[in-house]
């Protein structure tokens, strides 16, 4: 029999959230992960947004939601508690100690990377507290040009990787995605990839859109192409509905598979009896 669905990861923007609609997430979307919740799933968005930004797009959504953890920046976790968030604070400063260390060591390459930024015309370059060079290119062809240039600088010797959603990119450490910040939350939660299930639409999704981390995977329409061939190669659900839609569809979707997987797997078993 299979084993039942315990975690359910979801990227927010183009996957959960679009300001193009209101509300932003779609009601029957907030009902089901509701549902879900009460029957013991938890729920985490899995975001490149900062934990601040994420709640004021919680609080922006238009519906009531309460996800049990987020993991922000593609990188740290935390879990829900009644006085606020709560940092998986091992995780989490390991994952601070990575990346200064990385950064620390890549003064030189960095200078490179900052140059094809300027020849590439990026209007838009700035340092925050997770990444010493942050962009936001003009353009999505501007955007994957530059990140194959910077992959192509950093292929194999610098210990460092591009993090791009669509025009807006960071700098990360290669060991930390969506894809190992899920992993170590379902090795937290004591569970097998197997009862994952994942949600994305773009390129900073791709780690965790993987049997690796999660079974079940989802691609509303709205998806990139690498987005939707990812999921397609892994017999994932490539919904006809976009953003929260597409994520309901494709929850709905799984979750009567597996109810079908079961009742096959019960009447087997029965008839063995
Ligand atoms: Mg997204």
């Amino acid at each position: 029999m299979d084993l039942p669905i315990k975690l359910i990861s979801t990227d927010f923007d183009g996957t959960l959230h679009t300001e193009d609609e209101h509300p932003r997430i779609p009601l029957a979307l907030s009902q089901l992960l509701a549902k879900c919740q009460a029957e013991g799933i938890s729920w985490a968005i899995n975001t490149g947004r900062s934990l601040p930004h994420l709640d004021e797009g919680l609080a922006r959504a238009g519906v009531p939601l309460r996800p049990d953890y987020a993991i922000v920046v593609e990188r740290e976790i935390y879990r829900r508690t009644p006085s606020g968030w709560e940092a998986f604070a091992e995780w989490n400063d390991g994952c601070t100690a990575a990346h200064k260390d990385v950064y620390a060591r890549s003064a030189q390459i960095l200078l490179h990377a900052r140059l094809i930024l300027d020849e590439e015309n990026v209007a838009t370059v700035y340092a925050d507290e997770y990444s010493p060079l942050c962009w936001i290119a003009s353009h999505s062809e501007s955007s994957v040009r530059i990140h194959t240039r910077l992959d192509a600088l950093f292929a194999g010797k610098s210990g460092l990787a591009v993090m791009r959603n669509d025009i807006y990119a960071r700098l990360s450490h290669p060991d930390y995605h969506k894809g190992s910040a899920l992993g170590e939350l379902s090795r937290h939660l004591g569970i097998h990839a197997d009862q994952v299930v994942a949600a994305g639409d773009h390129v900073n999704d791709l780690s965790m859109l993987s049997h690796r981390y999660a079974r079940w995977l989802i691609a509303p329409s709205n998806a990139v192409a690498e987005v939707k061939e990812t999921v397609a190669r892994q017999a994932g659900v490539l919904s006809p509905h976009p953003c929260g839609h597409g994520v309901e569809h494709g929850l709905r979707t799984i979750l009567a598979a597996q109810n079908k997987i079961n009742a096959g797997a019960h009447i087997k078993s029965g008839a063995l009896t």
